[in-house]
C-alpha cells in the first residue's frame, strides 16, 4: 500500500510501505477513504517531536472501512464504515473508565502520546492502517454523514470540545473568548453554545480566521496584537472580564493573554500545545482566583458530537476548505502549511 511517512526532519514521502496485519485479537484494518493532516503533523515535521521516529507513517484523523476484524471483535464487521478516533484506547482501564482515553494504560502498559495515531504506532495517511481496541476506538457512522463532516470528529471537534468548552466550563449565559481561530479554536467557538455561551470572542491575527469565526457562531471578534485588543475585549463585557478564556494557539504570550481577560473566579482553558515552557504567574492568579485547565483531548464525545452532526446540528463540514487524492498528498501538505496565503482551514484527503 502507499503511506506518508515520516523520513526525519524536514523529509516526507507519499510511498510504498507493507500492508498493516492484524496483530492483537481486538485489532481491526481499515481502509481509509478519507484523512487529513493536523498542525501535530507539522510539528513533526519539523522535527518538534522526538518521540516520532524515521519510517513513522503519520496521521491521526480517519475515515474508512473495515476489511479485516480480530477474533475477539464482535460489535464490528467487515464493511462497515467508520471513524477513526485520533487515540486508541481500550475502554476498561483505570485511565479509560474514568473517560481519560489519553492516558490508557491498555494491555500494552503505556501510556500518553504514544496512543495517539501516527505518534508510536501508524497513523491514518495511508490506504491502510491498524487500529488497536478497535470496539472503543472506532466509531460506526449513520448513513447520511458525509466524510468530510465525520472526518473532522476524530480528534478537531471533540478537541476544541472537550479542552477549551468542557475543562472550560462554560455554562448558560457565559461570555467566552476563544484566543486563536485556527480549526480546534474554530471547533471551540463551534460547540460553545451547546452549553449556552451568550457572547462568543474570537481573536486572532488573521483577518480571515476571525471571518471564518463569525461563520461557526463568534458573535465579535478583536484582531489580536491591536493596541487595544484587551480594551475591546473589556468593553464587549461591560469590564468585567470574560468567564472563560479559551487558549487554542500555543505560545507564551496567548496564554498570558488568556490570563489578562477573564475575570476573577472565571476559567481558563489552555487547549494549545505549548512547545516552550510558558511563565504562570500564581502571584497575580491566586488573587484572581482563576482556575487553570489543561491536557490531551481523550475524544471520549465523539459519539455525542456524532449525534449533533448527523441532525445538522454542528456544521462539521466547513472546516473542510481544500480537497485532494491520495495522489497528491505532497501538495495536501504544502498547501495546509501555508494556510495564511490558501486560506485553508482543514485540507481533505479522498
Ligand atoms: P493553527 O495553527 O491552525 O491555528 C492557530 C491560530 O492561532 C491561527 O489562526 C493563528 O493565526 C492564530 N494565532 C497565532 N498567534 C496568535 C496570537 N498571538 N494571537 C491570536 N491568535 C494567534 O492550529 P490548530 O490546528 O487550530 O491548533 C491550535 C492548537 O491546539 C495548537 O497548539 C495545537 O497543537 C493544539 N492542539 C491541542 C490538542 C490537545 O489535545 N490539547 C489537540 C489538537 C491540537
Ligand atoms: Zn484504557
Amino acid at each position: 500500500m502507499k503511506a506518508l511517512v515520516y523520513g526525519g526532519p524536514g523529509i516526507k514521502a507519499w510511498t510504498e510501505v507493507p500492508n498493516p496485519r492484524l496483530e492483537n485479537s481486538t485489532d481491526v484494518i481499515v481502509q481509509v477513504d478519507t484523512t487529513t493532516i493536523c498542525g501535530t503533523d507539522l510539528h513533526i515535521l519539523k522535527g518538534d517531536v522526538p518521540a516520532v521516529t524515521v519510517g513513522r507513517i503519520l496521521g491521526h484523523e480517519g475515515v474508512g472501512t473495515i476489511t479485516e476484524i480480530g477474533s475477539a471483535v464482535t460489535s464490528l464487521a467487515v464493511g462497515d464504515r467508520v471513524i477513526i478516533s485520533c487515540i486508541k484506547s481500550c475502554g476498561h482501564c483505570v485511565n479509560c473508565s474514568t473517560g481519560l482515553y489519553s492516558h490508557c494504560l491498555g494491555d500494552e502498559g503505556a501510556s500518553g502520546i504514544g496512543w495517539v495515531f501516527g505518534h508510536l504506532i501508524d497513523g491514518t495517511q495511508a490506504e491502510f492502517v491498524r487500529v488497536p481496541y478497535a470496539e472503543n476506538s472506532l466509531h460506526k457512522i449513520p448513513a447520511g454523514v458525509t466524510d468530510d463532516q465525520a472526518v473532522m470528529l476524530s480528534d478537531i471537534l471533540p478537541t476544541g470540545f472537550e479542552m477549551g468548552v468542557q475543562y472550560g466550563r462554560v455554562k448558560p449565559g457565559d461570555v467566552v473568548a476563544v484566543i486563536g481561530a485556527g480549526p480546534v479554536g474554530l471547533a471551540a467557538i463551534a460547540t460553545a453554545g451547546l452549553y449556552g455561551a451568550a457572547t462568543i470572542i474570537a481573536i486572532d491575527l488573521d483577518e480571515n480566521r476571525l471571518e471564518a469565526a463569525r461563520g461557526f457562531g463568534a458573535t465579535d471578534v478583536v484582531i489580536s496584537g491591536s493596541a487595544d485588543w484587551k480594551e475591546q475585549v473589556f468593553a464587549l463585557t461591560d469590564g468585567a472580564g470574560v468567564d472563560v478564556a479559551i487558549e487554542a494557539v500555543g505560545v507564551p504570550q496567548t496564554f498570558s493573554m488568556a490570563t489578562e481577560i477573564v475575570r476573577p473566579g472565571g476559567n481558563v482553558a489552555n487547549v494549545g500545545v505549548h512547545g516552550k515552557s510558558v511563565e504562570l504567574h500564581l502571584e497575580d492568579l491566586w488573587i484572581q482566583n482563576i482556575n487553570i485547565s489543561m491536557g490531551l483531548v481523550n475524544a471520549n464525545t465523539t459519539p455525542m458530537l456524532l449525534k449533533l452532526v448527523a441532525k445538522n446540528k454542528l456544521a462539521a463540514e466547513k472546516l473542510a476548505t481544500h480537497h485532494f487524492s491520495f495522489d497528491q498528498f505532497i501538495e495536501a501538505y504544502d498547501t495546509f502549511s501555508r494556510a495564511a496565503e490558501t486560506k485553508a482551514l482543514k485540507v481533505v484527503i479522498s
